[in-house]
């Protein structure tokens, strides 16, 4: 297959195919308790050694009775032969009896049907059931949820909350997971000041930071933060060594172009190898991919929006799959497009996008601001990306893919 277009760029595909393919997932793993483990990613299958539920319980407060001791087509009063909360063991049913039964609480032996006590009339001795009880009702059976044995989660699944309950349910109090995947992040530029400094003339705040160390975080992954990075070869080349020492990656923003200030190129090239990717993506553009005294090396490009798209699209996945994790590509889901576009040429666009309902209660994507590479507020604003396909238009009232944040950040 050739990736590339006529323009000579790789397309998004064609990269995520190469990253993937070059993702070494880690193998070392530690035990962790079901409170430290959401977002952790589980390193072997996990078999329930319960049923859930463990019994036969009732589904409604009521009475449990044997269905055939009901007259068919008029009220039957039974009187009540033993009170069953929640918690507590039942004794098998007497025949011709009805058991005073609440939510939750195990259905005695013998029995095969709960009725409503908005069906019923009662006081201490006995039960009244209406006329029209119906076998079987109200019973949540054994393993209804979960059959002991079954395969509750697969290795390679992240936790989620749910997981998490999930595992509770079948009594598992640990899992075994995946050490968490450590990446050095690093910012290059001489024009960068730190939040919190006064901006002297000719600088700008760092910002992309703060952006991949909360994606970063927001994935699970332990990180050193490298700060930022002067434009020499020295200084570039020194916190490069640092960072192959410490990290199993390395991420860093801006520099990977040509130009004379440029410094991330040479200094990998010296140090391992490196492939300077030019992607059909925008904004994004120039990635570098290759390794650093054999750790691994991803240059994301400088420019804020950008930094978050190929972040979020090339090297999420590819951390995830060396993470463990077996869902690292997010799944685009159709929405309505509520502008037009004309045919993207030469890359495929990631468009800042919000969802917003119209009057008639209609859902549709709206573009969230301007799309230039260097501006961060329409990234702020939006809550997920319109893909614009390459080779194609939009046409408002059309479907077009849409990748939610909120999937991408997790
Ligand atoms: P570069 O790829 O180094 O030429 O950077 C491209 C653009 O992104 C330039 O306008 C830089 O000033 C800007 N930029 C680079 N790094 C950062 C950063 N950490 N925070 C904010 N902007 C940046
Ligand atoms: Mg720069």
């Amino acid at each position: 297959m050739n990736g590339c277009d006529r323009s000579g760029l790789m397309t998004v595909e064609e990269a995520l195919e190469k990253l993937l393919a070059a993702a070494q997932p880690l193998s070392d793993t530690e035990t962790v308790s079901l409170m430290q483990a959401l977002g952790r990613v589980l390193a072997a299958d996990q078999q329930s050694p319960v049923d859930v539920p463990p019994a036969d319980n009732s589904a409604m407060d009521g009475f449990a009775l044997r269905f055939a001791d009901c007259h068919a087509g008029e009220e039957t009063t039974l009187p009540i032969s033993q009170r069953i909360p929640a918690g507590a063991v039942p004794e098998p049913l007497q025949p011709g009896s009805a058991a005073r039964i609440f939510t939750g609480a195990e259905v005695p032996p013998g029995a095969d049907t709960v009725v409503m006590q908005e069906q019923c009339r009662w006081d201490d001795a006995q039960v009244t059931l209406a006329a029209n009880i119906k076998p079987g009702t109200n019973i949540r059976p054994i393993g209804q949820d979960i059959h002991r044995g079954a395969t509750v989660l697969v290795r390679g699944h992240r936790l989620k909350p749910q997981d998490l309950g999930l595992l509770a349910s079948v009594g598992i109090a640990e899992v075994p997971v995946y050490r968490r995947l450590k990446v050095a992040l690093l910012c290059t530029g001489d024009e960068l000041v730190e939040p919190g400094e006064p901006l002297p003339p000719g600088h700008i705040y760092n910002s992309n930071r703060f952006t991949l160390m909360g994606q970063l975080q927001a994935l699970g992954f332990d990180y050193v933060d490298l700060g930022r990075v002067a434009d020499t070869p020295e200084a570039t080349e020194q916190v490069l060594r640092r960072a192959a020492a410490e990290a199993d990656c390395i991420i860093s923003s801006g520099g990977v172009s040509v130009g004379d200030e440029d410094h991330v190129k040479g200094c990998v090239e010296k140090l391992g190898s490196l492939d300077l990717w030019r992607m059909a993506i925008k904004p994004g553009k120039p990635l570098a991919f290759g390794q650093v005294q054999g750790t691994p090396f991803i240059g994301l490009p400088g420019n804020p929006a950008s930094v978050f798209v190929t972040f979020a699209i090339a090297a999420r996945p590819y951390l995830l799959k060396s993470q463990g994790a077996s869902d690292y590509l997010p799944t685009p889901i159709p929405v309505i497009a509520g502008f037009s576009r004309p045919h993207a040429a030469k890359r495929q666009e990631y468009l800042r996008a919000r969802l917003v309902q119209d009057t008639q209660g209609n859902v549709r994507a709206q573009l969230a601001g301007s799309q230039s590479s260097g501006v961060l507020s329409s990234v702020s604003q939006g809550n997920g990306f319109v893909v614009h396909r390459l080779g194609e238009s939009i046409d408002e009232g059309n479907a077009v893919p849409y990748l939610s944040f909120s999937d991408l950040l997790f």
